[in-house]
């Protein structure tokens, strides 16, 4: 039987509905929840992120500011950027838009926001509260990612989910997520790496599937279980001379022939992606509340 496909944008869509309703409160109260961001230089995939981040914001009524710094900005006036929004009391949450031109100590720049207003959830402070299952902003990728489990009936608590990717943005931190003896997670973990040999033998033993490797169609049918759930967190780039901009966006799945053989499956695009966007616009109204109190 072909498997069900998880609409990351239907899910999205009704997950913005009740932060509609969250924003509408917080409004009541004279809140108006309010996301900085910083993108520096004009790479094309960049500049498509935060302008969805944008829209997103503008739909379920957070106040967005981007402030677009040139790409031959130095690390300083970037920290310069930082503090100032970490200052500014109308943004409740700041981001700054990864990757940063290679001169630039990315790991230096997110230590440098506030962690009240890490609304990616990457500043170390709050990857430790994750750790450590304390109440913190859960990096936007694995939140949506077990997020879009639970609603859609997969809860992947009990279940053995087999990560493919050890990233500190998505890997690292799903593993954290779901590992946690909370509802929604509860699972065993396994995470694979490029370290891992015979790859397959792991994801054969896996009831959920999740491939965040980068790697376009690493994972084909042969390396996963009938019946399993499958994330597909990939977003890669590839040529493609039928389309207008001559490339289109592919998972690190190979989505026909999976699916196939899965119980579901989630496409590329629209499915891991919209649920990003979806919750770092979560993160936001949720530090406005928690500043509220
Ligand atoms: P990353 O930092 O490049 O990490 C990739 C991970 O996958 C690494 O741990 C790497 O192992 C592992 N890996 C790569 N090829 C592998 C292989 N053939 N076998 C086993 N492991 C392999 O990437 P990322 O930032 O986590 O992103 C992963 C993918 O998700 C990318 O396509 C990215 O565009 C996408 N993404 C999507 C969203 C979204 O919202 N949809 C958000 C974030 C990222 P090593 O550690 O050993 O090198």
């Amino acid at each position: 039987m072909a498997a069900k496909i998880i609409s990351g944008k239907e899910v999205a869509a009704s997950i913005r509905e009740e932060l509609k309703e969250r924003v509408a409160a917080l409004k009541k109260k004279g809140i108006t929840p309010g996301l900085g961001v910083i993108l520096v230089g004009e790479d094309p995939a960049s500049v498509s992120y935060v302008t969805a981040k944008a829209k997103g914001a503008e739909e379920v009524g957070i106040f967005e500011e981007t402030v677009h710094l040139p790409a031959e900005s130095s690390e300083e006036e970037i920290l310069k950027t930082v503090d100032r929004l970490n200052r500014d009391p109308r943004f409740h949450g700041v981001l700054v838009q990864l990757p940063l031109p290679k001169w630039v100590n990315t790991e230096k720049v997110i230590n440098y926001i506030s962690p009240e207003k890490d609304v990616d959830g990457f500043h170390p402070i709050n990857l430790g509260k994750l750790l450590r299952g304390e109440p913190c902003p859960l990096p936007c990728t694995p939140y949506g990612v077990q997020q879009m489990l639970v609603r859609s009936g997969y809860s992947p608590e009990g279940k053995h989910v087999v990560i493919c990717g050890r990233s500190n943005i998505v890997g690292k931190p799903l593993a954290a997520l779901l590992m946690q003896k909370k509802p929604g997670a509860n699972a065993t973990v396994t995470i694979c790496h490029t370290g891992t040999p015979d790859l397959k033998k792991f994801t054969l033993q896996a009831e959920i599937l999740v491939a965040a490797m980068g790697a376009p169609k690493a994972i084909t049918a042969d390396m996963v279980p009938e019946g399993c759930v499958v994330i597909d967190v990939g977003v890669n780039r590839v040529p493609d001379p039928n389309s207008p901009k001559g490339f289109k966006l592919v998972g690190d799945c190979d989505f026909e022939a999976i699916k196939e053989k899965a119980a579901a499956i989630t496409p590329v695009p629209g499915g891991v992606g919209p649920m990003t966007v979806t919750m770092l616009l979560m993160n936001t109204i949720e530090a406005a509340e928690r500043m509220a109190l």
